[in-house]
């Protein structure tokens, strides 16, 4: 019975280890299957979440992955980029990603949407620490027929320190060439503020735990100084996760230069995009009074 009882144990510890890596093979598999038969735009989307300023004029969006999975429906990119990095994906989906940014900023200039602003991309760490990822870039993104300058490349700190030297070869070569680079997330990672200076970054991201600690009446200590070390570095400081309206007026009061968040919009298609920038216009174009009424 002991024994029985320590076989339905091993039982019961395995069978959510198999089923977890029989979900990872399946994904896997889906993942390689989606990109090579070039299934990807049916399956692949890109989302769009605005960045707007402190008087609430557009500055930029952010491109967010998302993949509908045929069986298991809408999937997280926190759970399928971790896969194609390590399968080496990662290479085939960056460069798609980048070929929609294109193709959707072309586009919108195109329709005569009012997308002024700069279109900011996730870049994995896999993606950067190529040496060629800088050079292959440039070359994709203006064979498109786009300036480097409408990009923002967003980096996470791991990205970085995994190899800093070439890292920092590679980014300088990346905002030679005009790309704009924000780093993302800071402050969650294991990182030094020494480097910070040494990067030639243009925007620092002030991650959503920061954020969701603000108060109207405590300004979150940390959230204040990554606003602060982003303009003693010259640097915009964009705040993301950004949900509630004593939130948005506490990152305000810190000089934040750029808010996404929720309270803004939430990621949404790119019809639900152009939807946005087309309401959001009009509601700009309110006069003052009736647009206080609005807010
Ligand atoms: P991230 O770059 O830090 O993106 C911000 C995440 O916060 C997004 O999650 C976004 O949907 C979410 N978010 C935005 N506003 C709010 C808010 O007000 N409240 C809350 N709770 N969340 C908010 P998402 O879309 O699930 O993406 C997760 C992460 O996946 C991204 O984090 C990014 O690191 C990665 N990712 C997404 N797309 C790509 C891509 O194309 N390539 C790569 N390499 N990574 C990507
Ligand atoms: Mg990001
Ligand atoms: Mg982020
Ligand atoms: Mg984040």
């Amino acid at each position: 019975r002991a024994k029985a009882a320590g076989r339905n144990a091993v039982r019961l510890f395995l069978e959510p280890m198999q089923q977890e890596a029989d979900t990872r093979l399946a994904l896997e598999r889906g993942l390689r299957t989606a990109l090579e038969q070039e299934r990807m735009p049916t399956q692949f989307a890109l989302h769009f979440q605005p960045q707007v300023n402190r008087r609430g004029e557009l500055i930029g969006a952010e491109a967010l992955l998302r993949w509908q999975h045929p069986q298991l429906g809408e999937l997280s990119p926190t759970v399928f980029i971790p896969l194609a990095e390590e399968t080496g994906l990662i290479h085939a989906l960056g460069t798609w990603v980048i070929g929609q940014a294109c193709m959707y900023i072309r586009a919108w200039d195109r329709d005569g949407v009012a997308f002024g602003g700069r279109l900011a991309v996730n870049v994995s760490a896999w993606q950067l620490n190529d040496p060629r990822f800088a050079t292959q870039l440039e070359a994709q993104v203006r064979a498109a027929g786009i300036e480097p300058s409408r990009l923002t490349l967003e980096l996470t700190e791991s990205a970085l320190l995994r190899d800093f030297d070439s890292a920092l070869e590679t980014l300088g070569q990346l905002s030679a060439a005009g790309f704009r680079l924000a780093l993302d997330d800071f402050g969650t990672g294991y990182s030094s503020l020494s480097y910070l200076q040494r990067l030639p970054l243009d925007v620092l991201k002030v991650d959503r735990a920061f954020v969701s600690e603000l108060t109207p009446n405590s300004a979150n200590p940390l959230a204040s100084f990554i606003v602060d070390v982003a303009h003693r570095l010259g640097i915009a400081a964009v705040a993301e996760g950004v949900e509630t309206v004593p939130q948005r007026l506490a990152l305000e009061r810190l000089g934040c230069d750029g808010l996404q968040g929720y309270l803004i919009c939430r990621p949404v298609d790119e019809p639900g995009f152009r939807r946005w920038l087309t309401e959001h216009q009009q509601a700009r174009a309110l006069p003052q009074a009736q647009r206080n009424t609005h807010d």
